[in-house]
């Protein structure tokens, strides 16, 4: 595509930041590639507009790669009464590609366009906009604007069934409502992507809605350490902290109204010490029944899905890992399980778990609804599991808690309760040197190497990563525990 002409996706760029798309045009080797995980996200994106076509049969696919091509064939088929699959638009110096331009007659089109997301956004209605000032500003009718957006609640049985998989959404009306202002913001983008000069532009909640810029890591270096952007829950009175001058935590202002839990975050910022409640810790160590599993799963989530019996982005657990202490003087033991091979993994997971918990004693989780929920699907699709996963319910243990609720705090854990941030404030164990340092890559990683393409050499390296990781995250709570019980005296 010419440098010269806006698309929709940098017309949405543009929207969200002016800063961001000019040096997107400009200094693209600033911007930081997308990391794995985001990169799924987009191939999910193709994989599921790939899939859509499928409801409209006898559509022409127009190729992609040559941007002269792609509009030129579309040119050629808009006489058609087929649909056009990637339907490239130029009209002056805008362009959009359609996912789906559907003839409904008379000369007349919709678009439809194809989201992998789960629900209509705002976003998605200014893409449209976009879309349908560009369709017009080229010359076409538009007659209706349509989202197909992957439906929840859709279970596969048997070969995937294109018309659940779908919710298609009318959101005609939705467009007309942002249009009023279209032309003037395409015209005030092409000024700023023309521009010589860097935009300023502060940071704020626009660095990270619509989209998660790139470019925060440069953006937001100039923040001290403790800064107002670290205090506990605090949203949106960050920012406007912020706009009145306040960036460091001991610069807030006398009197500013401080819940309990971020009034001790500050006072720990001032000390430099650690806060310790150490009634809050015995409790929660009280709760405790020996033995003791720690439990960590991994999972990951298709759009399509890709066993039967299971909802889009359902997590299928691939991987746990398990530390079993028999009682807190003794070091635990360690098991483990990750899946081989492209078959659904549940059934042996499941089996290999439930020979290793026991009828008796804690399990404790970080996060716990998350692995509560992981278990009670489990016996959702396998219901000769129900009573099992009944069962270990009222065992489950969150060790959030303790954290979350503010008995412990360390300023190193710059207002974050996650396990990954209080792991190294506590214990000096950190995730910094691991391949493979969160739940999502973790997912992106074993699919990488289940389903991908990837070499034998590299399959292997990503399986140690991930058994290195997720044993981290158990054995970095058998450690937590540890420090706490040595803290509760
Ligand atoms: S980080 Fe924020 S200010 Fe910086 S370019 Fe991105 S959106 Fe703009």
């Amino acid at each position: 595509m010419p440098p010269s002409v806006l698309s929709k996706t940098n017309f949405l760029y543009g929207l969200q930041c002016h800063k961001y798309l000019w040096t997107l045009m400009h200094e693209p080797h600033s911007v930081p590639p997308p990391d794995a995980a985001m990169q799924f996200v987009f191939d999910q994106g193709h994989e599921v507009g790939d899939f859509a076509k499928k409801l409209f049969p006898g559509g022409i696919d127009i190729p992609t790669g040559d941007f002269s091509a792609n509009t030129r064939i579309t040119r050629e088929n808009l006489n058609g009464t087929r649909p056009i699959f990637e339907a490239g638009i130029l009209a002056d110096n805008i362009f959009c590609r359609v996912d789906v331009l559907n003839p409904v007659g008379d000369g007349s089109w919709d678009i439809i366009e194809v989201k992998s997301a789960t629900s209509v956004k705002d976003v998605n209605i200014l893409d449209v906009a976009f879309q349908r000032f560009c369709c017009e500003s080229a010359g076409l009718k538009i007659r209706n604007c349509k989202l197909a957006y992957i439906n929840t609640r859709y279970i596969r049985h048997g070969e995937i069934d294109p018309q659940q998989l779908f919710t298609i959404e009318d959101i005609t009306e939705r467009v007309s409502e942002v249009s009023g202002s279209l032309a003037e913001q395409v015209e005030e983008i092409l000024a700023v992507m023309y521009q010589q000069q860097c935009p300023e532009e502060g940071i704020g909640p626009h660095c990270t809605d619509p989209y998660e810029c790139p470019l925060q890591q440069a953006c937001w270096s100039f923040l001290p350490e403790n800064n107002i952007f670290d205090l506990y829950w605090a949203g949106k009175k960050r920012f406007e902290l912020y706009k009145n001058g306040i960036v460091h935590m001991k610069d807030l202002p006398a009197g500013f109204e401080l819940n309990g839990k971020q009034q001790i975050q500050v006072n720990c910022v001032a000390s430099g010490e650690p806060y310790v409640n150490k009634e809050g810790i015995k409790s929660f160590l009280d709760s405790l029944q020996y033995p003791v599993y720690y439990l960590d799963f991994e999972t990951f989530g298709t759009a399509i899905p890709l066993f039967e019996g299971i909802r889009p982005y359902q997590q299928i657990p691939f991987q746990f890992s398990l530390h079993v202490a028999l009682n807190n003087s003794e070091g635990a033991v360690h098991f483990s399980f990750l899946a081989e091979g492209p078959e659904d993994p549940r059934p042996k997971l499941a089996a290999e778990l439930k020979q290793l918990l026991g009828d008796s004693g804690s399990i404790v989780a970080y996060y716990a609804p998350f692995e509560k929920q992981v278990l009670n699907e489990l016996a959702v699709t396998f219901p000769e599991y129900r009573e099992w996963v009944d069962g270990l319910q009222g065992r489950i243990i969150d060790l959030l808690k303790p954290f979350s609720n503010f008995h412990y705090y360390h300023p190193k854990q710059k207002g974050s309760a996650s396990l990954k941030k209080v792991l190294p404030a506590l214990t000096g164990i950190s995730y910094e040197g691991l391949s493979i340092n969160d739940g999502k890559l973790a997912g992106v990683a074993f699919m990488a190497a289940t389903f991908g393409n990837a070499s034998e050499e590299d399959r292997r390296k990503i399986r140690r990563d991930l058994q290195e990781y997720c044993g981290q995250d158990t054995g970095g709570m058998v450690e937590i525990i540890n420090k706490l019980c040595e803290m509760a005296g």
